[in-house]
């Protein structure tokens, strides 16, 4: 959405609030600035620690997103200091990083951002630096800077390609002086910059700017079909998703090769039609439009050749496996002919893949960058398809994008960031997970770096955990759908939700539980089967549901069976709950003897004395329990723990740790294995 100034919410602010305030502005809306895309930057005088008014340059500090901007995102610069740069002749990218560090009016503020000296060298005292699509449609177009001169006249400066930095900066500051009726300056194949006298005027250039160049867009769009004539229609909705459920697992092995990797698919109507139109094949395999766009897409994308009309999924699932391998073939080549000595070499497989009637799918090391490589790649279509109204597309050479891709000031802000965390990249599936054990357990692996689809039968339970893990780890790291898990069909949509929201599952964890406690001759034949139900069947459901998807990825897998220590010792009083547990152990040892030659591990845990919020116990269980023992249904857990011949107290915060050992590769020579959780008191050992 494209907002207005509001006079009202900017009067009265500092020049840091309203460029703040500003940069919201222009984030807010993705056709004008890409996520952490474009800087911002004001001139003011300061006071300084030793009370002398000085001038300050304040710019967007590095790796900060304008639509979320706020003053700690900003950075303040001595001017006269930063300045002084501009007489030099070259000035190397870790020499000026060096350098800005040093100018910094306050030690604790962000790292200034690699566009600062574009801000610094123009004279004005407030700047834009954007990418927007119709900007970037101009200067991705063949004849970009006639093109320029013919809608813009001396307004705009054309700038030719140079990669971010020091030159960059001082061939735009040259240029614009000698044009002193510019208002803007268009860069190669790399975006725009805007100025103004105001913090206003400075915003309502820049927007002005842009909608010329929209305007200009849309006049040569009438009556002509943008992108050749549609080729292929899109699958219709019911088909797609049956289509994207087989083939994302496929999908998710293919990319994952040497990182794993968690899936997004956008299959928006733009994008729909972008792949299925003539044009699409040869403009995405034209190069990426812009700097901005190349980090999270790659320089190209993989296009996948498929007809649905006369195709079938197994067609497209061979025609996936072929194609990343051909394009990991193709990545190695492009390293190999542009790499310096000591350039790491990095993942050779797609972040993007289009395919014709179905849409885009687009991959991250977690589900939040997967949703933004596909934001970006949807900027690059809208730039593509700008530049084909204009005239014909051109994009960054593969020598120009590898500079960028390998820039080493970005591989050395990778080395700054903090290390991935155990189970990051992964998506664990987590049954019963409303529950207390649950809880414990999809919160300590989502603390791990996992992506946890919590299945339960307690909707709002398991939309609370949601909420929670989304509020803690972010976006996209938690996933809640209602499922019984003694239900064939629940849990296959289960699962396929899973698929369609991440790609595919690395870890299931199964520990739904049921309790149930009676002398034998008083258990009910309904009650050994509702047992037998949830703590056998469903296992079973759940876990053959995990094997087939990870054998389609291909990528192994860990399966943690949450068990009892009522497996191994039968305890009296509870024939149903005993037998059901010892079936589900075995179980387990019988997947874990299947799945070895997959890499599919299979463990159980099994927990002693964990009442503490634990939902097994039903309601209806509890008032008939105490009746028979005469006590109110309040105190059951107490009677319960009064009775354990060894008091001990097991928490599910126990029972998650010994889960996560499992799920994670510290246990990755283990199979088979069961570990008692018991308290450290000698009750519940394998016998
Ligand atoms: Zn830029």
């Amino acid at each position: 959405m494209r907002l207005p100034w509001q006079e009202e919410e900017a009067r009265g602010g500092s020049t840091l609030d309203l460029l703040v305030y500003r940069s919201r502005l222009l984030g807010a809306d993705p056709r004008v600035v890409n996520w952490r895309g474009g800087n911002t930057s004001a001139k003011a005088e300061e006071i300084d620690h030793m009370g002398r008014r000085i001038k300050v340059l304040w710019v967007k500090g590095s790796g900060s997103d304008l639509r979320t901007a706020s003053p700690g995102d900003f950075v303040g610069l001595r001017l006269d200091e930063v300045r002084v740069l501009e007489e030099r002749e070259s000035l190397s990218d870790e020499e000026m990083v060096d350098y800005l560090l040093r100018c910094m009016i306050h030690p604790n503020q962000p790292r200034p951002s690699i566009e600062t000296l574009l801000h610094a060298f123009l004279p004005f005292p407030h700047i834009d630096h954007t990418h927007p699509d119709a900007v970037l449609a101009f200067c991705t177009a063949a004849r970009g800077e006639e093109l320029v001169r013919e809608a813009f006249g001396e307004r705009v400066v054309w700038i030719p390609y140079t990669r971010p930095g020091f030159s960059l900066a001082k061939a735009v500051a040259t240029a614009v002086r000698s044009a002193p009726g510019a208002q803007a300056a268009f860069l190669a194949k790399h975006g725009l910059v805007t100025w103004g006298d105001d913090a206003r005027m400075c915003y309502e250039n820049t927007i002005g700017i842009i909608e010329e160049a929209e305007r200009w867009i849309a006049g040569r769009r009438r009556g002509r079909i943008i992108l050749g004539s549609p080729w292929i229609r899109a699958v219709p909705p019911a088909r797609r998703r049956e289509l994207f459920v087989k083939i994302l697992p496929v999908v998710r092995g293919a990319v994952g090769q040497k990182q794993r990797m968690v899936l997004h698919v956008d299959d928006s109507e733009e994008v729909l039609a972008f792949v299925g139109s003539s044009e699409a094949k040869r403009l995405s395999q034209t190069g990426s439009a812009c700097p901005d766009h190349l980090i999270h897409t790659k320089h190209l994308p993989l296009f996948v050749d498929f007809d649905p009309a006369q195709e079938t999924a197994d067609h497209l699932i061979s025609k996936i496996r072929a194609g990343c391998e051909s394009y990991a073939q193709a990545y190695m080549r492009y390293i190999e002919s542009h790499k310096r000595p000591g350039d790491p070499v990095g993942d050779p497989y797609p972040r993007i893949l289009l395919i014709p009637g179905l849409g885009m799918v687009a991959t991250g090391r977690d589900k939040f960058l997967a949703m933004q490589a596909a934001a970006l790649y949807r900027r690059a279509i809208a730039v593509m398809e700008g530049a084909s109204l204009l005239d014909t597309f051109t994009s960054l050479t593969a020598g120009e994008a590898y500079e960028i891709e390998y820039w080493p000031l970005e591989l050395y802000k990778l080395t700054l960031a903090p290390p991935e965390r155990e189970l990051s990249r992964r998506v664990a599936v987590v049954t019963g997970a409303a529950g207390g054990i649950g809880r414990a357990i999809a919160e300590r692996l989502a603390r791990e770096g996992a992506h946890v689809v919590l299945l339960d039968i307690d909707i709002p339970g398991a939309k609370e955990v949601e909420e929670e893990l989304v509020g803690r780890y972010g976006e996209g790291r938690a996933l809640a759908i209602p499922c019984d898990v003694t239900e064939e069909g629940a849990v296959r949509e289960a699962f396929a939700r899973a698929i369609l929201t991440y790609g595919g599952v690395d870890i299931l964890v199964s520990n739904a539980g049921l309790a149930y406690a009676a002398p034998l001759e008083e258990t009910p034949l309904e009650q050994w089967r509702k047992v037998h139900d949830v703590l056998v069947t469903g296992y079973f459901l759940v876990s053959r549901e995990a094997v087939r998807i990870m054998k389609v990825q291909g990528l192994g897998g860990s399966i943690v069976f949450v068990v009892s220590k009522n497996a191994l010792v039968a305890s009296k009083q509870a024939s149903a709950y005993n037998a059901a547990k010892a079936a589900e152990l075995h179980l387990a040892r019988t997947i874990a003897e299947e799945g070895g030659p997959f890499g599919i591990r299979v463990n159980a845990v099994c927990p002693d004395a964990v009442i503490q919020g634990s939902k097994i116990w039903t309601s209806q269980w509890r008032e008939e329990r105490a009746k028979a023992y005469g006590i109110r249904p309040e105190e059951i857990e107490e009677y319960y723990r009064q009775r354990t011949t060894l008091k001990v107290n097991v928490f599910p915060q126990d029972v998650a740790e010994a889960v996560l050992f499992f799920a994670s590769d510290r246990s990755s020579k283990t199979t088979g294995g069961v570990l008692t959780v018991d308290g450290g008191v000698p009750a519940a050992y394998v016998r």
